[in-house]
């Protein structure tokens, strides 16, 4: 039976107000395209609940009367994961209003937060109470946590602080049909049975809403180090990780990859930033040590921070073993904020380098480097000259590996793309690595899912969706 549009928007009325439904194309325009713009989708409205029961409510309704409901944060996902599809039966649920902090215990080390509150809101939050809320990436500003909770984030500091799995205590959840699950624990043991919770972690909205959160806080560090180093090359990038990793006891931060061609890059369009060092090396690392020890405690004699030493020794041991060439050390925050912005412009100065083909990779960090010289050359074998942008989170074994066009254009580049998918997956196999390592899968790998998952994996993976929204109106056309 076809949908009536006018009764979808006056019983959605009802339980938010007018206010907070829009049905205007104009008004739905930003949330029905994704972040690259690669993604378009239709919906009937999008309406903005405030709170758990509105969500439930919300969410009887569209059991009612066959609703497809697609949760929306930020709207940051890089994989069409927030974006509709072109059904007539979508309704698109924004989180925006839900951005209460409903509880921080300061000595419990915790935060209770509602999904729509922003990343960068949370960090801030925490760190008023002189605590630190370590997931950190670039889209902080914008990305809501319960969209890093459904994509299961990742970035900069997983190294130190591991993903939104290892960041999350509770949940709330509203499954489809309106009933609330009450995860909301802030206990470190609790064996009660299955781990609910974990299920809706990297659900990308496919399973219910997440309504709220109780997420892990830290110490916030007191003092940090940052250094680009130039690579002798990527097997040398590893070693130094873990030559950093033992001098600072476990405490580096972020260890991020960049290759030539990406700084390159980000300095063409960014004139204004400063190549980190005098040539630009094949490869180079970003790497941030950090302590919860207080900064002046401990001064050396000649006054120099204990960390930027430690640092400084580390890489001068790492010159002397050959693998670095040259490096630079943070002497002061402009500094350290001008190394930092190289890494931070890289997605925007991709974008305008031309049609780019996108990954988001992990892989074992033994066979990284076979990774990236085997990738390139069967790359390049189709298209010569593609630039090669693969950088990111090596210290986690995770890397962007994106093709960008050769500069001056290549008309028909994306044709490409499937012949990439294929040898992607091919070599990912190979060296026992995953197509999705922070982004999630949305509607951009689902098809790639299927031949790359253990068939009785995705069973299991089918049964669960099929008991938890047997008509499919979770985010339908994601992940499944
Ligand atoms: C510049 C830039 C840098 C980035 N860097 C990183 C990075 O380093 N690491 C990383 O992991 N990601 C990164 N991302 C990707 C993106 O920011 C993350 O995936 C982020 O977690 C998405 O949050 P969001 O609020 O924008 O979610 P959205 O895009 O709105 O949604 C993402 C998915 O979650 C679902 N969803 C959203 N809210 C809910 C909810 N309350 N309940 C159930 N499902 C929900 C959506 O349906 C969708 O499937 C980056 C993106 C940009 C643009």
């Amino acid at each position: 039976m076809p949908i009536d549009h006018n009764l979808v928007i006056s019983s959605l009325i009802e339980i938010v107000g007018a206010k907070h439904v829009l049905s205007a194309a104009e008004d739905m325009a930003t949330t029905l395209t994704d972040w690259r713009g690669d993604y378009h989708g239709y919906a009937i409205a999008v309406v903005k609940p405030a709170s758990t029961a509105e969500v439930s409510a919300i969410l009887q309704l569209a059991d009612k009367m066959n609703i497809a409901v697609i949760p929306q944060g930020g709207n940051t996902s890089l994989c069409g994961g927030a974006t509709p599809n072109q059904d007539d039966n979508n309704l698109v649920l924004s989180t925006e209003r839900l951005n209460q902090i409903r509880d921080i215990d300061v000595a419990g080390q915790n935060i209770t937060v509602e999904s729509g509150c922003i990343l960068d809101v949370i960090k801030s939050t925490a760190d008023d109470h002189d605590l630190l809320f370590p997931l950190d990436l670039g889209a902080r500003g914008t990305c809501r946590i319960g969209g890093n909770l459904s994509t299961n984030a990742g970035g900069l500091n997983v190294i130190r602080y591991g993903n939104m799995r290892d960041l999350t205590l509770g949940l709330e959840v509203v499954l489809m049909g309106g009933k609330v699950i009450n995860l909301l624990s802030s206990l470190k043991k609790d064996n009660t049975g299955y781990d609910l919770k974990n299920l809706f972690i990297g659900a990308e909205g496919t399973l219910g809403i997440i309504t709220a959160a109780t997420l892990k806080l830290f110490p916030r560090p007191k003092a940090s180090a940052t250094a680009f180093a130039g690579l002798r090359d990527i097997d040398a990038g590893i070693a130094l990780l873990n030559q950093c990793q033992a001098a600072s006891g476990g405490n580096v931060i972020a260890f991020e990859l960049m290759p030539k061609s990406i700084i390159e890059n980000v300095l063409d369009f960014y004139p204004d930033c400063q190549p980190p060092l005098k040539d630009v090396p094949p490869f180079s690392a970003l790497i941030e040590i950090a302590s919860t020890a207080d900064a002046d405690s401990n001064p050396d004699a000649d006054g120099t921070m204990p960390l930027v030493a430690l640092l400084t020794q580390t890489l001068a041991n790492a010159f002397e073993d050959g693998l670095i060439s040259d490096a630079t050390i943070a002497q002061h925050q402009a500094q350290r904020d001008a190394l930092w912005a190289i890494r931070e412009l890289t997605p925007e100065s991709e974008i305008k380098a031309g049609k780019a083909y996108k990954s988001d990779i992990s892989i074992p960090l033994r066979h990284m480097a076979a990774f990236y010289e085997t990738t390139t050359k069967a790359v390049h074998a189709i298209v010569p000259n593609t630039r090669i942008f693969g950088f990111g989170h090596i210290g986690d074994g995770n890397l962007h590996f994106n093709l960008c066009e050769p500069k001056g254009g290549n008309g028909d580049f994306r044709r490409h793309y499937p012949d990439f998918d294929a040898i992607m997956l091919d070599i990912l196999k190979q060296y026992d690595g995953s197509i999705s390592a922070e982004h999630g899968i949305g509607q951009k790998k689902r098809d790639m899912l299927r031949s790359v998952k253990d068939p009785a994996a995705l069973d299991v993976m089918q049964m669960i969706k099929q008991a938890l929204d047997p008509k499919n109106l979770m985010n339908p056309g994601k992940v499944i």
